[in-house]
């Protein structure tokens, strides 16, 4: 069968140890296979067999915080991103620098 192969830029930040999550989310949908999360470069890899379950795969995405990049966000579609620990990690190296001046 033919597959084909989604490279996806997401919007939010995620960490290596949530990246398993939404890796987990995106495994449920049917013909989904090979997914990859790269948190440094906030990427998704993944590949597909139809252009549906990439749409779907897509919604999972912005339902996870996760839109693609060049995706207009609207106050319906706005999702807070799954993953915090970067954002938390971000507040404390300012709070440090705050301290330090
Ligand atoms: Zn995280």
């Amino acid at each position: 069968m033919k597959t084909g192969l989604a490279k996806i830029p997401v919007q939010n930040s995620f960490c290596a140890s949530c990246s398993h999550q939404i890796r987990k989310e995106l495994l449920k949908i049917e013909d989904i296979s090979n997914v990859h999360l790269f948190p440094t470069e906030s990427l998704v890899v993944f590949n597909f067999v139809r252009a549906n379950e990439l749409s779907t795969a897509l919604n999972v995405l912005t339902d996870l915080g996760y839109p693609q990049v060049g995706d207009r966000i609207n106050g319906r579609n706005h999702h807070p991103p799954y993953c915090t620990c970067t954002r938390m990690k971000q507040k404390n190296t300012y709070l440090y620098n705050r301290t330090t001046v």
